[in-house]
C-alpha cells in the first residue's frame, strides 16, 4: 500500500490534444495553477513531456504523480497505448515507463475522453452525481462511463465508445471498418462534409454565408448561426439529432444519473444542445428519459487536464 500525499503535494495534467502539448499544475483539489502549452511534435513526445514537466516542477511544489491524457486506446492493465490515430508514435514508445524513467515521478497513462470525464465528474457538470456518461464531440467522438464514483472502463479498457454506435444502417464508412457510425455524420469533419455535400446539391443553400467561405469549419458554422444564418442553424439542429438519438441509446442502456457533453462541437451552445435533448425524449424510454440531466460540459479544453491530474493523484490512494 502507498502513503496517501500530502495534502500540499501537486499533481501534474498534461492533455496531448490536436498538436498542442497542454500541461498544467493541479492541486490535490483539484484546482489549475500554472500552465504550459507547446505545438506538440508526432514524434519524440516522451521529451516533450519530459521537459514540460521539469519547466513546471520549477514552478511548483511537491509533485505527486503526472497524468497524461491520451488521443487513442490506452490499456490499462499494460500501461500501453493501443492505437492512436493523431499520436501513432505514443503506440511504438512505451511512453509510461520512459516518461517514468526519464521525470522519477509515478505516470498514469489515460484515454483523453475517460480523462476528461473525471475531470468533470470531479469538478465540473458531473459535481454532485454519482454516475455519469460523458460523451466528447470534436474531431472524432469519444465517450466514457463513471459508474458508483469510478471509471467503468470495460473488459479490456475500451468502454464507452459512443462515437461507433450504429446510427444509420445504411450510412458511410466509418474508420472503424462500420458503416453508419455517429461519429461519420456528428463528428466535426463530418459535419463540415455534410454541409458541402449540401451546398453542392442544393441552389438556396448557396444564400448561406457558410458558401462564401470555401474552407470553412465546424466552429465557423456554430458562429453563422448564432449570427441567424439559417442554412447553418439547419445543419446544427440535424446534428442535435443525431447526436441524441445516441444519447436516447445511451439512456436506455443505463439508466444513467447524468449525460455531460463536451468536445468543439458543443461551443454551439444551446444551438445544438436543445435538440439533442428533444430528440433524446423523442426516442428514449420515457421512465429513463426522465431520470437522466443532460448538461453541457463545464470545464472546456481544462476537463481532461484536470481529470488526468486527479485520476493520477486518486491511483495513489486507491
Ligand atoms: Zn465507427
Amino acid at each position: 500500500m502507498s502513503t496517501p500525499p500530502k495534502s500540499e503535494t501537486s499533481f501534474i495534467g498534461i492533455d496531448l490534444c490536436e498538436a498542442k502539448l497542454r500541461a498544467a499544475i493541479v492541486s490535490g483539489e483539484g484546482v489549475i495553477g500554472e500552465r504550459r502549452e507547446a505545438a506538440l511534435q508526432p514524434e519524440g513526445v516522451v521529451e516533450q513531456v519530459a521537459s514540460v514537466v521539469s519547466d513546471l516542477r520549477a514552478a511548483a511544489g511537491e509533485i505527486g504523480a503526472i497524468g497524461i491524457a491520451i488521443p487513442g486506446l490506452v490499456n490499462r492493465q499494460s500501461d500501453r497505448v493501443i492505437a492512436s490515430r493523431d499520436l501513432p508514435s505514443t503506440v511504438r514508445e512505451n511512453l509510461h515507463a520512459e516518461v517514468m524513467k526519464a521525470t522519477g515521478l509515478r505516470v498514469e497513462l489515460e484515454n483523453d475522453a475517460n480523462a476528461a470525464a473525471y475531470g468533470e465528474y470531479k469538478m465540473g457538470a458531473g459535481s454532485g452525481s454519482r454516475n455519469l456518461f460523458y460523451i466528447t464531440i470534436g474531431d472524432g467522438i469519444g465517450g466514457a462511463i463513471i459508474l458508483d464514483g469510478k471509471l467503468w472502463t470495460g473488459a479490456s479498457g475500451f468502454a464507452g465508445e459512443v462515437g461507433h454506435i450504429t446510427i444509420d444502417t445504411e450510412g458511410s464508412e466509418c474508420e472503424c471498418g462500420n458503416t453508419g457510425c455517429l461519429e461519420t455524420v456528428a463528428s466535426a469533419p463530418n459535419i463540415v462534409r455534410r454541409a458541402n455535400e449540401r451546398l453542392n446539391r442544393d441552389s438556396t443553400s448557396s444564400l448561406s454565408k457558410l458558401a462564401m467561405n470555401k474552407d470553412f469549419t465546424a466552429g465557423d458554422m456554430a458562429h453563422e448561426a448564432k449570427e441567424g444564418d439559417d442554412f447553418s442553424l439547419m445543419m446544427i439542429e440535424r446534428t442535435g439529432k443525431y447526436i441524441g438519438t445516441g444519447v436516447a441509446s445511451v439512456i436506455n442502456l443505463l439508466n444513467i444519473e447524468r449525460i455531460v457533453l463536451g468536445g468543439g462541437v458543443m461551443q454551439a451552445g444551446d444551438l445544438i444542445l436543445n435538440p439533442i435533448i428533444q430528440e433524446a425524449k423523442r426516442r428514449a424510454f420515457q421512465p429513463c428519459f426522465e431520470a437522466t440531466q443532460i448538461l453541457a460540459a463545464a470545464l472546456g479544453e481544462d476537463a481532461a487536464i484536470v481529470g488526468a491530474a486527479l485520476l493520477a493523484r486518486d491511483a495513489a490512494t486507491t
